[in-house]
């Protein structure tokens, strides 16, 4: 099956064009300039004003016009530490964002020819970039599903919830999802579980329906109507799954979905790693109307999630 195909025309990013468009390590390291520093303008720390920069021949740094003081677009970011070449970052990045459901550190490996070790490595510091924080619903929205998700341990038959004996020592998986829209999952051991008013609190807008299953877990989220929410559940325990627009339909699809993930791409996924995995599945579902464009989001963010320190410290990889 050729995955390219399923794409429309105009939201397909082919291997091709991201040849083109980053041929070298140094095309890739001028679209981070790029990112940070627009048209190389930035604060030169010696100056005390904005300067324009110009690149330094085989460093990765760009100097000041006016004084020569070097900046490091890459200070900051995944790629600093890392004797990799850039390039092949941005490899591993177009096949994160070109998938539909989900890569394994064993085929990046297979694809970029890096060790796996350093296919693994990259694939972590890749889904670092993938961490969102959003807010779902609000007003005039449709509403947001929210539902829970055990992993690991065993479960009761055709219920997906955990036997009594393994209760408690989990890690569950809280979703929220708006119709039609976007997702947000979030790890957390059952015995530290966060309050789940203060999840919607922190993660859903006021004036929203909530639409849950009769668990006990979302008793309390009733009590939020003095804060704008309402809250409608179904029944499932009665093996009613919809009663006109009341059903979580969507968020179990999102669970299938990371199940068949887990199951076939990744085999298995310890805790540790779980949420940086849900990162990845939440953030390509969130853009899931946007082709491959997925990979420019993910190479937008490399600039958003940057620390902040000024761009001045040691350069990465001086044979660059
Ligand atoms: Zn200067």
């Amino acid at each position: 099956m050729n995955r390219r195909q399923t794409i429309p025309k105009e939201l397909r990013y082919t291997f091709q064009q991201f040849n083109q468009d980053f041929p070298t390590d140094d095309a890739c390291l001028e679209s981070i300039k790029e990112q940070r520093f627009p048209g190389g303008i930035a604060d030169c720390p010696k100056c005390e004003k904005p300067r324009k920069h110009y690149r330094v021949r085989g460093r990765t740094a760009y100097a000041c016009q006016t004084c020569g003081n070097h900046i490091f677009p890459l200070a900051g970011t995944i790629f600093e530490k890392s004797s990799t070449q850039l390039r092949i970052w941005f490899h591993a990045m177009y096949l994160i964002g070109s998938t539909r459901c989900g890569i394994s550190a064993k085929q990046i490996q297979r694809e970029t020819g890096v060790t796996y070790k350093t296919a693994w490595r990259m694939f972590h510091q890749i889904r670092k970039l993938m961490a969102e924080e959003i807010q779902l619903g609000g007003d005039g929205g449709s509403g947001v599903e929210m539902d829970e998700m055990y992993h690991g341990g065993r479960r009761k038959a055709n219920s997906g919830r955990m036997l009594k004996a393994d209760q408690g020592k989990k890690t569950v998986v809280m979703g929220i999802v708006e119709r039609k829209g976007r997702i947000m999952a979030r790890v957390t051991l059952e015995h530290k579980m966060l309050p789940v008013n203060t999840l919607v609190q922190e993660c859903v807008l006021p004036k929203t329906t909530i639409f849950t299953d009769e668990s006990r877990v979302y008793g309390a989220v009733s009590e939020l109507a003095g804060h704008g929410y309402e809250h409608r559940r179904i029944n499932h325990s009665q093996k009613i799954y919809v009663m006109g627009d009341v059903h979580t339909n969507t968020i179990v699809g999102f669970w299938s979905l990371v199940k068949r993930g887990i199951g076939g791409v990744y085999h298995s996924v310890s805790a540790k790693y779980l949420q940086s995995y849900l990162n990845e599945y939440s953030f390509r579902y969130n853009r899931r109307d946007s082709g491959n464009l997925v990979f420019s989001s993910i190479l937008q963010r490399v600039g958003e999630m940057a620390s902040h320190k000024p761009a001045l410290q040691a350069e990465r990889n001086p044979t660059l």
